[in-house]
């Protein structure tokens, strides 16, 4: 599995024209908008994702 993540829209402006950047690694750039932004995975969750779908009342 590789660290490696890229994204398909800006989370800036949506846009798709992404580029990845020279200046960080898992960094990317956005020709539309001019922003750079990185991604960095920080783990798995411990529990997962799971639907409440076992009649545990949330709050
Ligand atoms: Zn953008």
């Amino acid at each position: 599995m590789s660290e490696r993540a890229a994204p398909f829209y800006c989370p800036y402006c949506g846009d798709e024209d992404l580029r990845p950047s020279a200046e960080a690694h898992g960094a990317w750039e956005c020709a539309a908008c001019s922003r750079a932004f990185q991604l960095k995975f920080l783990g798995l969750l411990s529990q997962g994702l799971k639907r409440s779908d076992s009649g545990g009342a949330e709050i």
